[in-house]
């Protein structure tokens, strides 16, 4: 085995939030490497997702407005450091005579989430003339009551990753692909980090692990010696159907007939977009290539297509794909389930895991991370603010 150096705070895991908590460190002064087991980075859930920067009006309903305010002040900061990678794209809610919501509480809601949102320009919201309504995409105008139209935003979550993982390099972070973690243990240091990388192992020792391994957090864990705190989660599988139909001109924002929940119809590499299914999953799959949708949830997002597109539900599914959610375990179903980020710090074993969380929110969560790991790290003098730093496709 070869020893490699010693850095303050080690990551494990290249996505969404493993490169946003190694911008975050650098841009704190911190030395930060970051392992991630695959050869390219966002190969997990930070590849799909439903692509949306948004702040969530739904979660609205469940009273969650911190996590709306933070989304979109987050959406915010992206638009103005990112405009290349997330773009404002306007969203379309229509609402028939059968539709769980009325006109009126919609219009409570995007009321509520403009103000949550600070007033922006980008924040506004009008319910369409049915003149208007020929005009989307072949939305069906039967029982139609209105359509509301606001907006959001839209990314590529692959591509994002990614331009953060550069920002961060430019700020002295180091990062290893193809680099799997196998055992954490607990020194009079700090910790000694194991990982297997070219058919070799090699031992690194930091100050800190941070766990953003996603759905690997908690077989993260059980690599940790002597043992390791971790909590109780559910893997709640999300699918998307990529239809060879035209992209939309906006997202489309539904309920499905059959349980009422959220699915969203949208423009994606000149095709449609449609998820997300709530699947629970009992363990993780055990290769990448087992991440897929099942035929049961295809047959459910096909059907919510034809529902409110029926002129194009002929369209072929050109591929699909499916995430894994992680939700602390808790009563009722996964889909009414907050979706607040919740770090757990193991101060025996110094290593902070990052449980769920919003693509979204990344750059504030990370922000959290290296707050809540200060009092445990030497002290280092900033170099950038994170809210500030541009980020390249
Ligand atoms: C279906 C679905 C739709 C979603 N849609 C949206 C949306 O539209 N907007 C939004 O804001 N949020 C959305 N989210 C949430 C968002 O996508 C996730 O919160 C985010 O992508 C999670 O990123 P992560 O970095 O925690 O995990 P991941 O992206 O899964 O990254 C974990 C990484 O850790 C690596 N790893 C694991 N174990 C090891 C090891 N031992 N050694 C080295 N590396 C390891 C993995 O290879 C992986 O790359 C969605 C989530 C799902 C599931």
């Amino acid at each position: 085995m070869r020893m490699s150096g010693r850095v303050d705070i080690l990551v494990v895991g290249g996505g969404i939030h493993g490169v946003a908590v190694a911008q975050a460190a650098a841009a704190a002064g911190y030395s930060v490497l970051l392992l991630e087991q695959f050869e390219q980075l966002a190969q997990g859930t930070s590849s799909r997702s439903s692509k949306l920067v948004h702040g969530g009006l739904r979660y609205l309903e469940s009273g969650q407005f911190h996590l709306v305010r933070e989304c979109l002040k987050e959406r915010a900061l992206l638009l103005k450091n990112a405009p290349e990678l997330v773009r404002l794209t306007p969203f379309f809610i229509p609402v028939y005579h059968d539709t769980s919501r009325s006109p009126g509480l919609l219009r409570v809601g995007l009321g509520l989430y403009r103000l949550l949102a600070g007033l922006r320009a980008e924040t506004r919201f009008r319910s369409l003339p049915m003149s208007a309504w020929e005009g989307l995409d072949g939305l069906a105008t039967r029982e139609l009551r209105a359509v509301f139209q606001y907006y959001d935003a839209q990314t590529d979550d692959a591509l994002l990753t990614r331009a953060v993982m550069r920002s961060a390099a430019r700020l002295g972070a180091a990062c290893l692909t193809g680099a799997r973690v196998m055992a954490i243990q607990r020194d009079k240091a700090g910790c000694l980090i194991d990982y297997e990388r070219g058919g070799r192992v090699e031992r690194q020792r930091a100050d800190v692990v941070v766990n953003a391994a996603g759905p690997w957090a908690n077989a993260l864990l059980e690599t940790a010696a002597p043992s390791a705190r971790r909590l109780p989660v559910d893997l709640v599988q999300g699918a998307h159907i990529a239809l060879a139909a035209p992209a939309p001109q906006g997202v489309y924002y539904v309920e499905a007939p059959q349980d009422r929940r959220a699915v969203f119809i949208m423009p994606w590499q000149g095709m449609t977009l449609v998820g997300t299914t709530e699947t629970p999953r009992s363990a993780l799959p055990a290769e990448l290539a087992d991440w897929e949708p099942l035929p049961a949830e295809i047959d459910y997002l096909r059907s919510v297509y034809r529902r409110y597109f029926p002129e194009r539900a002929g369209a072929a599914v050109h591929h699909a794909f499916a995430g894994l959610r992680v939700l602390p375990k808790g009563a009722g179903s996964a889909f009414a389930r907050p979706r607040e980020t919740v770090l757990l710090w193991d101060s025996r074993m110094r290593i902070l895991t990052v449980y769920g969380g919003k693509l979204t929110a990344y750059r504030a969560t990370a922000e959290k991370v290296i707050r809540s790991l200060r009092a445990h790290l030497p002290r280092r003098r900033g170099i950038a603010d994170t809210a500030q730093v541009r980020l390249e496709p």
